[in-house]
This record gives C-alpha cells, structure tokens and sequence, in this order.
C-alpha cells in the first residue's frame, strides 16, 4: 500500500518482484488493489483477498509477499484466506540482506535487523507455526513451554532482546577496529572512494572493473574486517580505497538503515561518491532520489558525488541523455562490456585529493 498514484503502486510492485528473484523466487502475477487505506483486519478487502486466493490456487504458488508492512495479525488474517505463507516487504529484504551479507559485521548487522524485526511479532509467528502444525503440540518440550503460552513467549523475548544486545556490541567493537584503519589510511594520506547505489545497479561488477581482477587487499593496512573494501589505482599511479556499501532499495527498512549505520556513515567520510545507478531501470531517477534520502539521513549528503549511470550497453540512449543533462556530475558506463570505464577513471583521478605524501611507500 502506499499513498502515491496506480503508477507509483505499479512500480513499486515491479521491484518488488525483482526483488523476490533476486532472493530465488518465481513471481506468477502482481495484484493492485485501490483504497482509502489498507483493510485493518486483513490488509487487502475481502473480495481481493478471496481473489489472491484463486491466483494462488491456479498457478500453484507456496507465498504471498505483500509491498506493505503488515500487522501481525493482518498477515495472519490474509493467510487465513490465502492458505500459504504470507511476508511482507521488509520480510522480504531481510532475508536477500542475510544471503548477501558476507563479512562478520555485515552478518552481525542484518541479524540484529532481523531480530528487531522479529520481537514486536513473536506472538503471531507464534500462533501460526502452532496452527501450521495443525494445532498439535509437539511433545518434549516439558511443562510450561508448550505451544505460544505467555511464558514460552516471555522467555523467547528475553533471549531475543539479550542477543539483540550481544549483537549491538559486538557491531561497536567491529567498527572501532573498522575506524582506526580507515584513520590509519587516512593518516597516510590514501584517498576513500565509496559506492553507493540500489541493489542490482552494478555496484560489485563495477568495484571489480575498477580494481582490476577483483584483488583483495593485501597490505596489512589495508586488511579490514570488511572485504568490500579494496585497493585501485589511477591511471597516474595514485592509490586509493574503494569500499562498497549496501544495496539501496525503495523504502528500505528502517531496521536496516539503523543496524546499517555505521557502515553507512563511512560513506560521509569518503572523499568521493560514486553513485551507482542502473540506466535500463524504468525509473532510475527514482532510485536516485531514494538513495540520495537513505544517505542525508547519515549525512552522506555533503561529500561530492558522481552519478554513474550504468549499463549503458542496455539502456535507452534517451535516458543516458536525459539524466546526464539533469546531473552535471555524471557518466555514462557499462561494467559488462567496459565501455566508458577508462573515462571513470580519468574522472575519479581528477577529483580525488593530491596527496601529500607519496603512498607507493605502502605497496610490500
Ligand atoms: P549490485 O547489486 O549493485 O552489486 O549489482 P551487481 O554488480 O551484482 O549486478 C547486478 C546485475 O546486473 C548482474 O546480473 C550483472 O551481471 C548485471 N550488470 C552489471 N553491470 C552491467 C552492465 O554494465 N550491463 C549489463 N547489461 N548488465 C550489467
């Protein structure tokens, strides 16, 4: 649901379906449905939901995903009616973030997002596994601890909110050790890069294309935690970082963006922002707006940014054009076939800072 036009709603939708293949699913069919408001009790009217059902029966599908934030007690009305998993947007996003997240802290991060997520709704995950189960209690458990019993959920919240603050820890230790590199490089004068752009833009295909074969950071420097952040090269020899950052999507969770912020906020610290936006998208001035609100919201705002408009190689000539004469800093390239790299590179030289030291001392 969102208050914006059919239009808006259909778009919305269309990512939402990318973004169900990207976490392994085949979409069958996207159902709108206009109202004043989400139906309270079960989110889509009656009718609608009776509809969804018919879909769901004909194409064979096993889930429902929803582009809305459910109540508990609306995904478990909907999957009443629609008798198969019912997740929605946010569900959805945590769970491609947890196949994606590959270093320690990252992992650590989308946990704690998983488990905020997961607290205010302990009782209707509950009440629906039980029913799943068709109402049967698995036996073993002992006295107390059967079935959602208001103790059974007590005792999961408590561990819930224990590992909650586990992990909250541990994500600060992890970025106190991630601050002082970053401040180790910057004391010798070593230029940050940070990308930043909606997932599936190119970001990853286009740190391997600018730091060559992928290499990982070798110099002990350089060895972060963080293996998104790797080492390039100008074309005059001058060395510098390139870190990656999370996949933007519409609307991302604010779970997210708060487990995320310290990453996030690495972004404001770089020296330069390449901007990753995806040519051929059908609205890629609309993931530029939603990026840009993501990172004023960590104060990424203020550090000069190039908007990259990549595959070029698929996009509507028309489009490249129109963006590049509405974004003053921008270029047009393909990290598949290479076309309009060497120029990045050029621009990338041109804007970092000179260096007051040299800093080929650092290679071993
Ligand atoms: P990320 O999520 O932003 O890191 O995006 P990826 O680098 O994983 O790329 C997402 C998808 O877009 C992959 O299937 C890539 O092969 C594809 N892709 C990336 N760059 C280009 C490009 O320049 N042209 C085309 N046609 N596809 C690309």
């Amino acid at each position: 649901w969102s208050e914006g036009t059919l239009e808006d709603a259909e778009n919305s939708l269309r990512e939402l379906a990318a973004l169900a293949e990207t976490a392994g699913s085949t979409v069958l069919e996207g159902v709108v449905q206009r109202r004043q408001r989400p139906d309270p009790a079960t989110y889509l009217g009656k009718g609608k939901a009776q509809e969804l059902r018919d879909i769901v029966l004909a194409g064979g599908a096993d889930t429902v995903i929803c582009d809305g934030e459910l109540a508990p007690s609306q995904r478990r009305a909907l999957e009443d009616v629609v008798k198969v998993k019912v997740i929605d947007r946010t569900a959805l996003i945590l769970d491609i973030f947890a196949q994606h997240a590959k270093s320690r802290e990252g992992k650590a991060q989308v946990e704690l997002a998983q488990l905020q997520y997961l607290l205010p709704r302990l009782r209707g995950w509950g009440d629906s596994m039980s029913r799943q189960a068709g109402g049967r209690v698995a036996g073993g458990e002992g006295i107390g601890s059967r079935g959602p019993g208001e103790t059974k959920i007590e005792l999961d919240r408590r561990r819930i909110n224990t590992k909650i603050a586990k992990l909250r820890r541990d994500i600060k230790a992890m970025k106190t050790v991630r601050d002082t590199k970053r401040h180790g490089r910057r004391a010798v004068g070593v230029p940050s890069v940070a990308i930043a752009g909606y997932t599936n833009a190119g970001k990853s295909s286009l740190l391997n294309r600018l730091t060559g074969a992928g290499v990982l950071v070798q110099n002990q420097l350089f060895a972060t935690l963080d293996p998104t952040v790797r080492r390039a090269e100008t074309p005059d020899g001058r060395l510098y970082t390139l870190s990656d950052t999370v996949g933007f999507v519409r609307s991302l969770p604010h779970q997210l963006v708060e487990a995320f912020r310290s990453t996030l906020e690495e972004v404001g610290d770089a020296d330069l922002l390449l901007h990753v936006v995806d040519g051929s998208h059908p609205d890629p001035e609309g993931q530029i707006s939603a990026v840009r609100e993501v990172l004023a919201d960590v104060g990424g705002d203020s550090i000069k940014e190039v908007i990259v408009v990549n595959k070029a190689d698929i996009a509507d000539p028309e489009v490249l054009d129109r963006i590049r004469r509405h974004e003053k800093h921008s270029i047009a390239v393909s990290a598949r076939t290479g076309a309009g790299i060497e120029e990045l590179r050029e621009l990338i030289a041109a804007e970092l800072p000179k260096p007051d030291i040299e800093v080929d001392v650092l290679v071993p």
